[in-house]
């Protein structure tokens, strides 16, 4: 299985356009610090390519990606694309409105979703009606029995249900069950690795935590390092588990429970306000006392 990093930040990125705070700033100052949001590309099969979440950077992602530039291959085709469809985590605007930057796809792009998140990102936010007249998109069912990315793959994805939690625009919509947010378990039949992807942890539930155990590589929520970040930043009311992410430290902390699985761990979709955002922090010490790892966007994981 090959994955490549196309970005590890939260809503907004690193820098975020309107924030002045010390991670925005300091990634202004120092543009290795930057990150785009949140993403992962996964090779289905030789020249095609998934990404999981389609983010509003995806185009430039796909541009900092050799493998995903299209035209692959001997028999140069101007418009061929190796980008064959996305992966959708959750309906949140981050993951989702990259989308509508592919409005270009000559052959059509696939879009697993859950059925409440292939819902709200259809007819709610629209992308249904306004992708029409462009490109087809090819709505496909994401549920928790494992299948594959399309017929040429030996990848197979199921989703892990994690929570309610749905998007504020879509905050009316149901049902109220765990299929709005989901961690993806890809599955190589040729090799057996299993990798687990969940950008937005809400709960550690049983089901999260089989399937963690069962993975080689687990990538983790690391929007915020501990629950009172959002209040101390003055940017929500809210604690970072009242805002649908466990915190990396302190008591509902997911470090210690990483800490203890047997596949290598990572954190991302960091909030421009973690500290971890700067490589000389002293969290990254902390971190690797656990034998836990930051993702970097660009970087490149094969198993
Ligand atoms: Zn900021």
């Amino acid at each position: 299985m090959l994955l490549q990093v196309l970005g590890t930040a939260a809503g907004g990125g690193l820098p975020q356009w309107n924030c002045a705070c010390p991670g925005c700033a300091g990634a202004r100052a120092h543009p290795e610090r930057r990150r785009r949001h949140a993403s992962l590309a996964l090779r289905a099969g030789p020249g095609h390519w998934y990404v999981v979440n389609a983010t509003p950077d995806i185009g430039e992602q796909i541009e900092a990606c050799p493998d995903l530039l299209p035209a692959p291959g001997p028999a140069a085709d101007p418009r061929l694309s190796p980008l064959a469809g996305v992966v959708l985590t959750d309906a949140e605007l981050d993951h989702t409105l990259g989308i509508a930057r592919l409005r270009e796809a000559r052959d059509g792009v696939d879009v697993l979703a859950t059925a409440p998140v292939a819902a709200a990102v259809r007819d709610r936010l629209g992308l249904g009606a306004v992708l029409g007249p462009y490109t087809k998109v090819h709505w496909r069912e994401l549920t928790g029995t494992a299948r594959q990315l399309n017929d040429q793959s030996a990848i197979k994805v199921a989703a892990v249900p994690v929570s309610a939690k749905r998007p504020r625009y879509a905050a009316d919509l149901g049902p109220d069950d765990a299929t709005w947010s989901v961690a993806l378990s890809l599955h190589d039949t040729g090799t057996g690795r299993t990798v687990l992807y969940a950008p937005a942890l809400a709960a550690w539930t049983d089901a999260f935590d089989k399937a963690a155990r069962e993975a080689d590589v687990v990538f983790v929520d690391g929007t915020f390092w501990d629950d009172e970040e959002p209040r101390r930043a003055g940017f929500s009311a809210k604690s970072a588990t009242g805002m649908g992410h466990l915190p990396i430290t302190g008591p509902g902390g997911t470090a210690h429970r990483l800490a203890r699985l047997p596949g290598r761990c990572l954190y991302t979709h960091l909030n421009n306000t973690n500290p971890l955002g700067d490589p000389g922090a002293g969290q990254h010490g902390q971190l690797a006392d656990w034998g836990l790892e930051v993702a970097q966007d660009r970087m490149v994981i094969e198993l």
